[in-house]
């Protein structure tokens, strides 16, 4: 059977295209060595995919940057901010992926938006009235022809424009179908170009298929394409991935491709589709089996047994990955530390290949499973004592509705706490972390190197808690923090702190541009060996007068920073994390704290790709698993949330059903609207919308938050707001934090002030 990969990873195995960009624009480097390093990479990774066996490669998948910048470049959709700085080609396109401040002038970068249910983060194009597509097929020509070069098979990869339309920023007053014959038309060049220096497959992604389609943008996607295909010459594949593209199906396989891909991993109608509407015996099936965005080896058992009965429907099928391989790690070869018995469950991104080359093998065999590889295989899916716990599996297994509720109804909580915490109107508090100075940094990192023990890291840490709290009773803060200083990450911090979660050395995912996170895998069943938050908190209590505030990370957010298990469903898994939290509440406030927070930074992130699936596949356990972490307290103790964004306005039912006592999170850009949607729905959470955004080194000013809270007091009664920044200040500045924090405390106490008691 043939096999296909959607795409492959590009920041480099040992992230080497970072560090050359970096440098870059550090001037270190010119732009010739920047761009003759990025072709050594390609050509180093080409060979490696040629080696094992794949028979045709995208090109077109690597980026210095992003690709729907990439988009943007090749079809003119570059705002005229950026070309009129007058820089080259690439130096306008970092300008409008990073922002430029220099002397041809001074622009800010296009946003940035994470990339469907992903991790990874692309830049928003932008059109405007004025936009006039303009085909720039040079980078990618040059891409083609290098590869052809290294002798190689080439499939030309591009974003398609329906997904290009439906991502980017309209700025003017052109809607979509405006654009459309301008876009249609320039794709059908990019076509003909194309077809100049390649003949074979092209494939054109359109992700955005798989998300809610209206029946007006089904018929959008559908004139599109008949008028780009209908001079082709080349064979064409349309690729979907991170779902099933189910309210667009039929249109899809009438449309004259050549070829259509589909995700059999999150597409879960993907196979009723096919039963359901068949498919086209002219057309091949990319039948996007293997897992793109996750770590683990693929159970073969499984996966021949849906191929099989994909090929039932569909006879021509070429075996491929669910989306691109961007998403995962290069390779299990560099990691040294773990235990074989560990990685062995593993594969990255070049040990896919070789599971796709040999499970298209194993497709053409009648007695696959006596052979080898298959038994090898097998032996991977067995229990696993290094997975399984069976004290937290019965953990799991006897809860009852009761551990998910609190004991008292929010409203009676509110007024003990109220008493008993003796809080005052609009109380002032930050959202954890203070400023991760050069020290902060410096005790970690010798403690790391073994630089300094353990004891000597811990006296480091509690002396930068002293400090701080020292600074908020200065500032004159209501509800203090320890701070945060011994937690490089929210995430890392508490998977290394808990049983059952691994860490990779070099298993780098792209975030955005030159960035990557190192997300930890979650390996076996997941368990709280000791209370790991207690002493230093315990400790910043000892300190003040004043509250300090528990602080963990919630295990919806650990959750979904990580790589979570195939072989356990993730239901299970966020109620196993929520039980060690649990553990972790109860502790903290047996040690006396009696507010808690728990951050769900990350909750809206995995909230599926379309509506009908959003309670069923997702709200319905994440949000009890939250509870399930935070219920057992007593009515008193005050349970504080965080999200980072205010785009929850249509979850907000949802987001009140956590049961917190307060939500803290970031207001300052749609702060009105989200205030006027709480109000709606009767928001019964104390709320602290952000006052200022932290995210600028700006210190704002007295009167602005002032305004800020005045404007909160229309919409928010005034014994349910709270008045903090948006987000944690770890990396601030500790003179603009201060200042800032100053400012804060001074405009709540003028503003209690006015409010008659
Ligand atoms: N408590 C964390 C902090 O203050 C929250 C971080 C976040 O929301 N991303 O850093
Ligand atoms: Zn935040």
């Amino acid at each position: 059977m043939n096999w296909t990969i959607v795409g492959f990873p590009r920041i480099g195995e040992f992230r080497q295209l970072k560090r050359a960009t970096e440098s870059y624009w550090k001037g270190e480097i010119t732009q010739a060595e920047l761009k003759s390093r990025a072709d050594q990479q390609c050509s180093e990774q080409w060979a490696v995919q040629k080696q094992a066996g794949l028979p045709q490669i995208p090109v077109g998948d690597f980026s210095f940057y992003d690709q729907m910048l990439d988009t943007a470049f090749l079809i003119g959709a570059v705002p005229a901010r950026y070309v009129s700085l007058g820089l080259d080609q690439l130096d306008t396109y970092f300008a409008a992926a990073r922002g430029y401040q220099g002397e041809k002038g001074d622009v800010k970068a296009l946003t940035m938006k994470k990339w469907f249910n992903t991790n990874y983060h692309y830049m928003v194009p932008e059109l405007d009235d004025e936009t006039r597509f303009e085909l720039d097929f040079s980078r990618l020509a040059e891409q083609i022809s290098r590869a052809r070069a290294d002798g190689l098979e080439v499939r030309p990869v591009v974003i398609g424009p329906f997904t290009f339309l439906k991502l980017a920023r309209l700025k003017g007053k052109k809607n979509i179908a405006d654009y459309l014959p301008g876009i249609a038309e320039i794709y059908k060049r990019l076509l003909a170009e194309i077809a100049k220096v390649h003949r074979g497959w092209i494939q054109i992604d359109e992700p955005q298929l798989v998300k809610d389609v209206s029946a007006e943008d089904a018929a959008l996607f559908t004139r599109l394409y008949e008028s780009l295909l209908a001079e082709k010459q080349n064979k064409i594949l349309l690729q979907t991935y991170f779902g099933d593209v189910r309210d667009c199906y039929s249109q899809i396989i009438s449309l004259p491709f050549d070829g259509v891909g589909l995700d059999f991993i999150e597409g879960k109608k993907s196979f009723e589709l096919l039963q359901k509407y068949g498919f086209p015996k002219e057309k091949i099936l990319f039948a996007g089996l293997v897992n793109g965005k996750n770590i683990w080896r693929a159970d073969y058992a499984a996966k021949l047994a849906a191929l099989k009965k994909i090929t039932a429907v569909a006879p021509s099928v070429t075996l491929s990955t669910s989306c691109s391989l961007l998403h995962v790690p290069y390779s299990v070869k560099n990691e040294t530390k773990l235990s074989a018995e560990v990685t062995r469950h593993f594969a990255f991104a070049f040990e896919k290949l070789e599971e796709l080359a040999q499970l298209a093998a194993l497709a053409e065999k009648e007695d696959y499973a006596s052979d080898p590889a298959f038994l090898e295989n097998r032996k991977l899916f067995g229990e696993s004592p290094l997975r399984s716990d069976p004290a937290v599996r019965q953990r799991v297994e006897s809860l009852h509705e009761a551990d998910f509720h609190r004991s008292e109804p929010r409203r009676e909580r509110q007024n003990l706490q109220r008493k008993v915490l003796a809080q005052k109107l609009l109380p002032t508090t930050t959202i954890g972390s203070f400023p991760q100075t050069a020290a902060v940094k410096q005790n970690r990192s010798r403690f790391r190197k073994g630089e300094i023990d353990k004891a000597a890291y811990d006296e480091g840490v509690r002396g930068f808690i002293r400090e701080c709290i020292a600074l908020q009773e200065e500032i004159g803060l209501d509800v203090l923090v320890h701070g945060e200083f011994e937690r490089n990450d929210m995430v890392e911090y508490f998977g290394e702190n808990l049983a059952g979660f691994v860490f990779t050395e070099n298993g780098w995912v792209q975030s955005y541009g030159t960035r990557g996170v190192k997300p930890p895998i979650v390996f076996g069943d997941i368990k709280r060996e000791k209370p790991f938050t207690v002493e230093y908190i315990a400790y910043a209590n000892t300190l003040t007068e004043k509250d300090v505030k528990g602080m963990l990370t919630g295990p919806v957010t650990i959750l979904n920073w990580s790589f979570p298990r195939e072989d356990v469903p993730i239901k299970e898994t966020v109620c196993q994390i929520a039980l060690a939290l649990q553990d972790e509440v109860l502790d903290l406030e047996k040690a006396g704290v009696r507010i808690i927070q728990i951050d769900e930074a990350a909750l809206r992130e995995k909230l599926p790709l379309r509506k009908e699936d959003w309670h069923t596949d997702y709200l319905d356990f994440a949000i009890p698993a939250f509870r399930l972490a935070s219920s057992k307290v007593q009515p008193e103790t005050q349970i504080h949330t965080h999200m980072c964004y205010s785009e929850f306005e249509d979850i907000i039912p949802s987001i009140d059903a956590m049961d917190a006592d307060v939500i803290t999170f970031e207001a300052s850009r749609s702060q009105l609207t989200i205030l006027d949607s709480l109000r709606a729905n009767h928001f019964e959470t104390e709320v602290g919308p952000g006052v200022y955004d932290i995210h600028s080194p700006r210190v704002p000013g007295v009167e602005e938050i002032k305004s800020a809270l005045r404007q909160m007091l229309e919409k928010i009664p005034a014994e349910n707001l709270w008045v903090n920044p948006d987000c944690g200040l770890k990396t601030r500045g500790t003179a603009e934090t201060e200042a800032s924090l100053k400012n804060l405390v001074q405009a709540a106490r003028e503003i209690r002030a006015e409010i008659p008691q």
